[in-house]
C-alpha cells in the first residue's frame, strides 16, 4: 500500500534524525513537521526509516 499519510503525534524531542534521514518530508524546528504538498509515495524508504529511527516513535504514516 501506497503512503497516502504522514504525521507526527505529540512527544517529538527535535532531535533532527528524520531530518537528517528524510528532509524532503521532515522539517524539524522546535519540532518536527510534514512538509506540504509532498508527494509521500516517492520518498517511502526515507519515511519508514525515519519512523524507525525515531528515538521516541511519535512518526507515522498510513
Ligand atoms: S526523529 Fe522523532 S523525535 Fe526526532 S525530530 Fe523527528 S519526530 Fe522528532
Amino acid at each position: 500500500m501506497a503512503i497516502t499519510k504522514v504525521w507526527i503525534e505529540e512527544g517529538c524531542i527535535a532531535c533532527g534524525s528524520c531530518e537528517q534521514i528524510c528532509p524532503e518530508v521532515f522539517r524539524v524546528t522546535d519540532q518536527s513537521r510534514v512538509q506540504e504538498g509532498v508527494n509521500f509515495s516517492d520518498y517511502e524508504d526515507g519515511i519508514k526509516e525515519a519512523a524507525e529511527c525515531c528515538p521516541v516513535e511519535v512518526i507515522k504514516y498510513s
